[in-house]
C-alpha cells in the first residue's frame, strides 16, 4: 500500500493535463456556489474531464485517496446539490466538457449524449433531425442532461411526456471507484433483472457521475396553440385543464399557473414585459396544445387554423360556464413568446426581489384547490403583505409556492421563515402531497426528507448508499 500524502493538483494534472485542473479563486468562484448564491463550498480543484475514461480515472483515485467528489453540470439547480461542504476535501467534477452527441438515431428516435450536453443543444440536434426533445425548462441554456438526470428534472412539457426519467432509455455510469456501468441502449423494453438505471436518475450525484444517456425523441409539435386566460380560481383551472385534454385528444404541451403576484413581482424587474391580457387577474392560466400534423394549422374556409379552433371552443365554453373570465389566443410566434416571458421570466424576478420562501410541491389535481386555498388563508393570518407566487406546472400537479416579501423589502421576513415552512409542510403532509416535484433535496431540504418519509424508506435509501459507497465520498450531505 502506498502511504505517501499524496499531490493531489499534480496528480489530477498527470490525469487531464493543466487546463483542466481550475484552482485560482477567480477560475473556480462560479462552480463553488450555486444559482440562487445561498449555499457556498470550497474544493481542492475545479476539473474537467473530456471522457467516460477520464471520469474513471478520477474515480479511482478519489477512492484511494478518501477525496470526496461531487459532480456538478450547468449549475443550475436550486437546492445546493452541486455545492461541496466548505472543508475543501473534494474534487469538483464539472462534465461540461464532455458535450458530445455520440448518435442520434432517427429510424429509433433516440440520441446518445453525452452527460455535459447543454439541454438547448439537445433540442436543437432533435430538431435539425426533423425531430423533438420535449425536456424544456427556463434554464435550458445552461443546463446539461447530466443534471437534468441528476435531478429527474421536469419542466414545462411533463403533462404531455413525463419527466427526464420517462425520457430516458439508457445510462452510464462511473461509480466511486471508476466502474463503469455500460447501460446504454436504446431499448423501449429490457426486463433483464434491476432497473439499476432508474436508481442514479434522481440520487443528484451521490451514487454514481452519469456520463452519458440514450433519450427517446418524439415528432415534432408543429402545429401549436397558446393561450393565456383569467380563471374564476385553481379549481377552475383543473378543470379547465381536464377540457381542453378532452377536447384535444390530449395533445395538452404545457399548463402553467400564473397568479397576479408572479406579475407584480415580475413587473417590478421587467417593466418592459407585455401585459397578456388588459389588467391582471387574480388567476391565469398559460396553456399550449401541440398537434403533429401540419394540417392543423392551415387556415379554413373562415381562415381559422384547426388548432386554434380547438383552443378558441374550448375557451368559449369555458367563458360560458364561468370558469375563464378573459383569454387571448397568440396569433404569431412573437405573440406566443411574448406569453410565454412572463412564465419563463418568473424564476428571474424572484431572485432579484430579494427575500424568497421557495418551496417546490407536488399535490394530486383534486387535491390542488383546496390546498392553495389552505395555504392562502395561512399566509396571510402569518403577513397579509407577503406576495403568494404559488405557481407553475399545474398540468402535472406540481407548484412553486414561493412566498416573496413584501414590496419594499421586509426586515421582520427571516423571522417569519420558520412559521411560513412549517405552514407548507404541514398543509403538503395535509393533501397527501410532495416537498420536492422536481427540483431534488440536495442539502436545503435534507433535514425535510427525514420528516417525511418513514424509517423503512430512509434506510432503505441509507442501504443502497452504503453499498455502492461505503467511504460516503459521493457528494456527501446531499439527499440522506
Ligand atoms: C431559471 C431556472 C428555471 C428552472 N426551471 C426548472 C424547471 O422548470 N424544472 C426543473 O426540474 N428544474 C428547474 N430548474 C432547476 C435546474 O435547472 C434543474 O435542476 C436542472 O436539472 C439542473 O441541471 P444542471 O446541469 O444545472 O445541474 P447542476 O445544478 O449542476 O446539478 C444538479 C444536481 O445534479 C447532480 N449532477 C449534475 N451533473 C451530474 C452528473 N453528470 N451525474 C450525476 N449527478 C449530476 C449535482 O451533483 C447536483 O446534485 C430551473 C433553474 C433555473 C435557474
Amino acid at each position: 500500500m502506498d502511504d505517501r500524502k499524496p499531490n493531489i493538483i499534480d496528480d489530477l494534472i498527470a490525469m487531464l493535463g493543466e487546463k483542466a485542473v481550475l484552482r485560482k479563486a477567480d477560475d473556480t468562484k462560479s462552480y463553488l456556489s450555486d444559482w440562487h448564491n445561498r449555499f457556498h463550498g470550497a474544493a481542492h480543484a475545479v476539473v474537467l474531464p473530456v471522457s467516460t475514461a477520464q471520469v474513471s480515472e478520477i474515480m479511482a483515485y478519489a477512492k484511494k485517496h478518501n477525496i470526496v467528489v461531487v459532480p456538478q453540470g450547468g449549475n443550475t439547480g436550486f437546492m445546493g446539490g452541486a455545492t461541496p461542504d466548505k472543508s475543501g476535501n473534494t474534487i469538483l467534477l464539472s462534465l461540461r466538457r464532455m458535450n458530445k452527441v455520440r448518435d442520434c438515431d432517427a429510424k429509433n428516435m433516440s440520441m446518445t449524449v453525452e452527460a455535459g450536453c447543454i439541454l438547448q443543444n439537445l433540442q436543437d440536434v432533435a430538431e435539425n433531425e426533423g425531430l423533438y426533445f420535449p425536456l424544456n425548462l427556463a434554464a435550458k441554456g445552461s443546463c446539461t442532461i447530466g443534471g437534468n438526470l441528476g435531478t429527474n428534472a421536469g419542466g414545462l412539457n411533463v403533462v404531455r411526456y413525463g419527466t427526464a426519467r420517462a425520457l430516458t432509455l439508457g445510462l452510464e455510469v462511473v461509480l466511486m471507484g471508476g466502474e463503469i456501468l455500460d447501460m446504454l441502449s436504446g431499448l423501449r423494453k429490457d426486463n433483464t433483472g434491476y432497473d439499476l438505471k432508474d436508481l442514479f436518475i434522481g440520487s443528484e450525484g451521490t451514487l454514481g457521475i452519469i456520463t452519458a444517456a440514450t433519450m427517446r425523441l418524439f415528432p415534432i409539435p408543429v402545429s401549436v396553440s397558446t393561450a393565456f386566460a383569467e380563471v374564476r380560481d385553481v379549481d377552475a383551472a383543473v378543470e379547465l385543464l381536464q377540457k381542453v385534454q378532452a377536447a384535444s385528444g390530449g395533445m395538452v404541451e404545457a399548463f402553467e399557473l400564473i397568479p397576479a403576484d408572479i406579475m407584480h413581482v415580475l413587473f417590478e424587474s421587467f417593466p418592459d414585459i407585455q401585459l397578456p391580457l388588459a389588467k391582471i387577474g387574480d388567476m391565469n392560466v398559460l396553456m399550449e396544445i401541440g398537434s403533429t400534423n401540419p394540417a392543423d394549422n392551415e387556415p379554413d374556409g373562415n381562415g381559422s387554423a384547426p388548432i386554434q379552433n380547438i383552443m378558441e371552443s374550448v375557451l368559449a365554453n369555458a367563458f360560458e360556464e364561468g370558469l375563464v373570465i378573459d383569454a387571448t389566443i397568440a396569433n404569431s410566434d412573437a405573440q406566443r413568446d411574448a406569453l410565454w416571458e412572463v412564465r419563463e421570466s418568473a424564476p428571474e424576478s424572484h431572485k432579484r426581489a430579494g427575500k424568497v420562501v421557495r418551496s417546490d410541491v407536488a399535490l394530486t389535481q383534486s387535491a390542488l384547490a383546496p390546498f392553495y386555498a389552505d395555504m392562502v388563508a395561512g399566509i396571510k393570518a402569518i403577513d397579509s403583505n407577503i406576495r403568494i407566487c404559488g405557481y407553475g406546472h399545474i398540468g402535472d400537479g406540481n407548484l412553486h409556492f414561493n412566498l416573496v416579501q413584501a414590496a419594499g423589502g421586509d426586515p421582520e421576513f427571516d423571522a417569519k421563515t420558520p412559521k411560513l415552512l412549517e405552514l407548507i409542510y404541514s398543509k403538503v403532509t395535509k393533501y397527501g402531497g410532495s416537498i420536492s416535484a422536481e427540483h431534488g433535496i440536495g442539502q436545503a431540504k435534507r433535514d425535510q426528507l427525514v420528516e417525511v418519509k418513514s424509517p423503512a424508506i430512509i434506510n432503505t435509501m441509507k442501504a443502497i448508499k452504503a453499498a455502492l459507497d461505503p467511504k460516503n465520498l459521493m457528494n456527501p450531505g446531499k439527499v440522506i
